[in-house]
């Protein structure tokens, strides 16, 4: 069983910023936290919607 390993589908880089992002939705009965990983290098952004289905970091 492997980590799967985040890498950026533009330049193949391995280092990212990570920012977390929290969006209301428009009906107001749940908000989303959106995890934002930004690449250091070409500064992609990649979305999503829940941490854990990144891998884990701690
Ligand atoms: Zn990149």
């Amino acid at each position: 069983m492997t980590t799967p390993r985040l890498s950026c589908p533009l330049c193949r880089g391995t280092d990212f910023q990570q920012e977390t992002a929290r969006q209301d939705s428009r009906w107001g009965l749940t908000s989303h936290r959106m995890t934002l990983m930004i690449c250091r290098r070409c500064r992609y952004v990649l979305h999503f919607y829940d941490k854990h289905s990144i891998f884990d970091f701690d």
